[in-house]
């Protein structure tokens, strides 16, 4: 769909906010293909120029029950290029492998503020396509059956770009109907699990925006596509529990790890 915008969201009637539009021509880059769930392009690993990982990520033969939204933390960059992305990429690999001693990666996914959709840990992409689970570390407790979104920037305050904003619509489009699941229950917030302010107060105010959104996309394009294709869902197994509050802080106080350090200059504080 390069041609236009997705179907943007509306009002979000739960907090009466208005949540981004999302912008036609997301990216900076002309020749950059924009992320869309009818045409999902994900800038791979290879790239992005990743190291290789510690070893390679577990996955499970099952589809994981909740995505859960985080934000990076990081400056609110207006670097829309892929440059920047992909140096943001390889920054949090770099910072999660060496500062803290993972295998590789945490997240599943990574998008820019310039709307770039990125793969995260290693095998995520051919997981996801296959109705499976790469097991990541991004949620304390909870790896086994949640798939993680890292979006670059702070939204304690700021909304989130409507760059990012687009395209994080896209991949929860995506990912509902790669996984079967529904929207309403499936999307939360990091701080639903971990004791966290992430993914930020107005990122968070705003899922309930994007349940909905994405509900209505989910809506329109089966109705659309009738009959639905290929029946690859896998079954579920057993019903999780609700996300529940608290149960500590995946990641510590990392503000520890990078004082004075300039190789990412956006990058100040980590609470993911
Ligand atoms: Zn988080």
């Amino acid at each position: 769909m390069a041609d236009g915008a997705p179907a943007g969201p509306d009002l979000d009637g739960v907090t009466g906010a208005v949540p981004p539009a999302p912008a036609a021509g997301r990216l900076l880059d002309a020749q950059a293909p924009l992320f869309t769930a009818d045409a999902p392009h994900i800038y791979t690993r290879a790239q992005w120029k990743a190291r290789a990982p510690k070893r390679p990520a577990k996955v499970l033969d099952r589809a994981p029950d909740h995505i859960i939204v985080h934000h990076t933390d990081t400056g609110n960059s207006t670097n829309y290029s892929l440059g920047h992305a992909f140096s943001l990429s390889r920054y949090i690999q770099n910072f999660h492998m060496d500062k803290r001693g993972w295998d590789d990666t945490g997240q599943q996914l990574t998008i820019s503020r310039g709307g770039v959709v990125m793969e995260g840990r290693n095998r995520s992409l051919a997981s996801i396509r296959s109705g499976d689970l790469v097991v990541g570390a991004q949620a304390l407790h909870n790896n086994e059956h949640t798939l993680g979104i890292e979006n670059e920037g702070n939204y304690m305050r700021a909304a989130p770009p409507g760059r990012l904003w687009a395209s994080l619509l896209e991949v929860c489009v995506w990912l509902c109907r790669e996984y079967d699941l529904d929207p309403g229950e499936a999307i939360v917030g990091h701080r639903d699990y971990n004791d966290t302010s992430c993914p930020g107060d107005a990122l968070y105010s705003r899922l309930p925006a994007l349940r909905r959104a994405v509900a209505d996309r989910l809506e329109g394009s089966a109705v659309a596509s009738k009959p639905r294709g290929r029946p690859k869902h896998k079954p579920k197994g057993k019903p999780k529990a609700p996300p529940k509050p608290g149960g500590g802080h995946d990641y510590g106080n990392p503000t520890q790890y990078y004082q004075g350090d300039g190789d990412w200059p956006g990058l100040l504080n980590l609470n993911w």
